[in-house]
């Protein structure tokens, strides 16, 4: 079974992912971390963000391995832990510059389906271009979306969580800036699939969203098994 999660930032998407992946016993796959580990790997070479023939070389010769259980991943560039490094606002800015280079999503896009179609039971996978492109025949496709005050009211908490010093307005400019760029790229732009279905998560817990998308999964796994039975 593969589920797409797509969806703007601050959504949800990653830890409703981890839930769901970790319930159904499927592979987690989170996919703006490998963009973002891209991001820092040209970071770490030095290089203009804005070179993109060099981000496509980068991409090309990194290593990117997601590893650990859901509640746990770990993201490894060429063999170190990133987990952390990746998690800047900086690195995310960074990585919806380098989304936009069609040929680094081409190579990270081939590595996700690779990824995706050899996990022993299915995957979750979380990103912005999931159910449009990585994967367009998933079993089930949910774009979670909410208002920007809500998203980013949640990731500056996450963010102070981890001891990430900024104010809520920071994140609220940093959120709509990414939004921005990922709506209005020209390859594989953040869009909702036509047959995905929209979750408003703005005046939800993340215990509402998670028991509506597991009813959904459920609706969907009856419907197969009545389609084999007939
Ligand atoms: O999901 P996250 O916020 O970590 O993603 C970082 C950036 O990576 C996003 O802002 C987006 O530009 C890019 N991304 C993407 N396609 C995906 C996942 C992430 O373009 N499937």
């Amino acid at each position: 079974m593969i589920i797409a999660i797509d969806g703007p930032s601050g959504a949800g998407k990653s830890t409703l992912g981890k839930m769901l992946a970790k319930k159904l016993n499927l592979l987690y796959l989170d996919t703006g971390a490998m963009y973002r580990a891209v991001a820092l790997a040209v970071f770490q070479a030095d290089e203009t963000i804005e070179n993109e023939k060099k981000a496509a070389e980068i991409a090309k010769h990194s290593k990117i391995e997601l590893v650990g259980e859901p509640d746990s991943p770990q993201i490894k560039l060429n063999g170190q832990d990133v987990s952390d490094k990746i998690r800047t606002n900086e690195i995310g800015q960074m990585a919806s510059v380098v989304s936009s280079v069609s040929e680094v999503r081409k190579i990270l896009v081939e590595h996700q389906r690779t990824l995706g179609e050899t996990a022993p039971n299915g995957c979750v996978l979380d990103g912005r271009d999931i159910g449009t492109v990585v994967f367009p025949n998933a079993d089930l496709k949910f774009f979670l979306t909410a208002k920007p005050e809500a998203r980013a009211r949640r990731r500056y908490e996450e963010d102070a969580q981890r001891g990430q010093i900024s104010t809520y307005e920071e994140t609220l400019a940093e959120i709509n800036r990414r939004d921005e760029r990922d709506i209005s790229r020209e390859d594989s732009p953040l869009s909702i699939a036509e047959d995905a279905i929209v979750i408003d998560t703005s005046e939800l817990n993340l215990r509402e969203v998670y028991e509506q998308m597991l009813e959904e999964i459920k609706v969907k796994s009856d419907e197969g098994r009545g389609t084999r039975d007939k």
